[in-house]
């Protein structure tokens, strides 16, 4: 489930590593977003896993089952791996991790890494860059935003990143079948407690005439109500697992009964794969956060 600053980082990584010369090759084992298609090079992006490497760069991923296929042990086997991630679950699987879960974003790690290798600043690059560090803080809106969040930001717009682009890209291009699914999701919300909830359910989703593509920003919208402190949503896959998004207000941690589920991430934005049945998943997740997230 590829985001903007996992595609804009390893974008980014990408045109440093070639400035110096390097050859690179690129690989996501799952659909790269369409909305994320304006960024230079990323249809280059192969599903495939990447053999003939002499090192292996895995980044905004918090453990090796993140990468899906493009993370083969056997075919990495004594090779070196570095890990570039920002998540507060990371389990440091690299040879040299370099993890701060402490950046809003891991493309503001690369960031550290592009000006350290002192390549120049491209404006592809710098948009790359730009795209994860507006993603990831939803625009400069979570609490992971620090000062120097919006230094590298800054930066990066100097070097001809375009914030109005990534917005009008990522935000405002919906489909209109992805206006109805955002209705459904907020007409079928609950509240229990202080955690807010809605599900999908794949007849639902294909009765739309969607895709999946494109809820990933409900979950959002259910944590705007002022009496919940968690938010919930779940969609159910085709092949019947079914994805959980979770976010939580400053003071509260979804990332333990994430990590509970099997997923992990961070304490305001947590996500797993759940297995099915869909009918249970609901409180398969309510249970976790209370064990987990509530006091
Ligand atoms: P999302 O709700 O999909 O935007 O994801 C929020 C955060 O949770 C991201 O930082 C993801 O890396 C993490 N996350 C989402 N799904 C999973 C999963 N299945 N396993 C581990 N982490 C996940
Ligand atoms: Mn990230």
């Amino acid at each position: 489930m590829p985001d903007g600053d996992c595609v804009g980082s390893q974008l980014a990584l990408a045109h440093a590593l070639r400035a110096l010369g390097k050859e690179v090759t690129l690989a996501l084992d799952d659909k790269i977003p369409e909305s994320l298609f304006f960024l230079d090079g990323v249809r280059a992006i192969a599903p495939h896993t990447p053999r003939a490497q002499d090192v292996f760069v895995f980044v905004d991923g918090s453990d090796p089952s993140r990468y899906g296929k493009a993370f083969d042990a056997a075919a990495i086997g004594a090779r070196p791996i570095i890990l570039i991630d920002h998540h507060i679950t990371n389990e440091p699987f690299g040879t040299y991790n370099l993890v701060d879960p402490g950046a809003a974003s891991a493309a503001e790690i690369v960031y550290a890494v592009v000006r350290a290798l002192d390549v120049p600043i491209s404006p592809a690059l710098a948009q790359a860059l730009l795209t994860g560090i507006v993603t990831d803080t939803l625009g400069f809106r979570t609490a992971a935003t620090t000062p120097e969040t919006l230094e590298s930001a800054t930066a990066l717009v100097r070097h001809g990143g375009s914030i109005p682009e990534i917005i009008d890209q990522v935000y405002n291009r919906r489909s209109f079948q992805t206006l109805h699914v955002l209705g459904y999701a907020l007409a079928h919300a609950a509240l229990v407690g202080k955690i807010i909830y809605s599900a999908l359910d794949f007849q639902t989703l294909e009765k739309f005439g969607a895709n999946g593509n494109g809820t990933n920003g409900i979950v959002n919208q259910l944590l705007t109500v002022a009496d919940a402190d968690i938010a919930f949503f779940l969609v159910e896959k085709k092949d019947g697992r079914i994805d959980l998004s979770m976010r939580a207000r400053v003071g509260t941690d979804v990332s333990g009964a994430a990590r509970r589920l099997g997923g992990g991430g961070h304490k305001q934005a947590s996500g797993a794969t759940l297995s099915p049945p869909f009918e249970t998943a609901v409180q398969r997740v309510l249970d976790a956060i209370q064990q987990e997230s509530l006091p």
